[in-house]
């Protein structure tokens, strides 16, 4: 039956096939179960992949039949965007929304050299980390590993164009919505898709997955071939503090949650490091004794190849947190550094549109919404 408006084709969607989250081997079965040859799914995958293209029907190099075919069976767009927010210091901030009507956030954070996407993998987050706004909205579901290689999809095509290159290399990290490491299966899928060299071709040393700290996945991450990099977010060098602002914690405390870090690091390659993620509250985690209680937390189980990322906790009204002054900021890393520990402080990049870390709550806000007219041409 034909789809005759927008309405039915949301209600479709969420039935048939969602081709973008597809592997190359499970459309070769797709194609094969049709009984055309397997070249159609290298065209599908470069079609959706390569030229990011969101409707089947403009997969051109398809016959006109088979695209009509195709149309009934499947789909390569099930996110519509609800609202897009441009930051003043160019970030962008995509309010979408899955045919179930859950929310997905995605960030665009351009830099000189590199673009980097925030994705989620998550709609909302089980967490509940107290000082993140997003674990206010609760686990809304989980993604599928379509909808995670879609949001980076619409986010490319948004700013270049649909299709173009980019001109910059894309870097991903998995630190939008959610708890990558509770989606694991479609988050390591979705992250093959897009490695493929015929496809978006960003390739896992482009990519970091963040984990608030679920160890038996850390350890599974660890055996992985071609895996991303890995951060874990600590922000409490004492169990009694952790449990209280992250209380994933009280499942599994420091002692297990390094000890899987212990173990990741010995699978680390030569000149590789990965990191440890620290939000800084003010009067909370932010002192210099803290930092001392850290650093002693690393030694102590003897992780030497880490960097610390510090992140000045991104306000929000409905948290009991401020963040750290600069002053208090630049102690705390030194502190660190003169225990010979590396230590970067991460500068929150689109706090005004509610696209810093931990601010991903499905706000709509006023002002700064991208419309035609005030879009700027990002200098990139
Ligand atoms: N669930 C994963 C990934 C999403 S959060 C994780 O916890 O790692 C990405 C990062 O943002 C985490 O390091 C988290 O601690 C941090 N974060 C959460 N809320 C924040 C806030 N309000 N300000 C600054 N960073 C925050």
């Amino acid at each position: 039956m034909p789809v005759r408006n927008t309405c039915d084709k949301m209600k479709r969607v969420a039935e048939i096939r969602h081709l973008t989250g597809q592997t190359r081997d499970e459309l070769v079965e797709f194609v094969t179960g049709l009984g055309l040859p397997r070249y159609r799914a290298d065209q599908i995958f470069r079609g959706l992949h390569e030229r990011r293209i969101r409707d089947l029907d403009k997969i051109t190099d398809l016959p006109k039949d088979l695209r009509s075919q195709l149309d009934q069976l499947a789909t390569a767009s099930t996110l519509s965007v609800e609202s897009r927010y441009l930051s003043s210091d160019g970030t962008r901030r995509y309010l979408m929304k899955t045919p179930d009507g859950r929310p997905v956030e995605t960030v665009f954070i351009p830099t000189e050299n590199r673009d980097t996407i925030c994705f989620s993998s998550q709609s909302g987050c089980p967490l509940k980390c107290d000082f993140c706004l997003t674990a206010k909205l609760g686990l809304l579901r989980n993604l599928t590993a379509g909808e995670i290689v879609e949001q980076i999809i619409v986010v490319l095509n948004d700013v270049y164009g649909e299709g173009a290159e980019t001109p910059h290399g894309t870097n991903l990290v998995a630190m939008g919505a959610g708890e990558p490491f509770l989606n694991f299966d479609n988050l390591i899928k979705a992250l093959e898709i897009m490695s493929d060299e015929h496809g978006l071709f960003i390739v896992p040393g482009r990519v970091t997955v963040s984990t608030a700290g679920i160890v038996p996945k850390i350890r599974e991450f660890a055996t992985l071939e071609r895996r991303p990099n890995l951060a874990i977010s600590l922000s409490a060098a004492s169990d009694e503090l952790r449990d209280r602002l992250m209380p994933i914690n009280k499942r599994w405390g420091l002692d297990d949650l390094m000890s899987a870090a212990k173990d990741f690091e010995k699978t680390l390659k030569r000149g590789e490091r990965f990191t440890f993620e620290y939000v800084l509250l003010g009067g909370v985690n932010d002192s210099v004794e803290q930092a001392g209680q850290l650093a002693d937390l690393l030694m102590k189980h003897d992780l030497r190849r880490v960097k610390i990322n510090l992140i000045p906790h991104n306000p929000a009204e409905q948290l009991d947190y401020h963040p750290s002054s600069p002053e208090q900021v630049m102690l705390f890393k030194e502190t660190l550094e003169s225990l010979g520990v590396s230590a970067y402080v991460r500068t929150p990049r689109g706090r005004d549109i509610y696209a810093a870390c931990g601010q991903l709550a499905a706000k709509e806000i006023r002002g700064s919404i991208m419309s035609d007219a005030n879009e700027l041409k990002l200098a990139l």
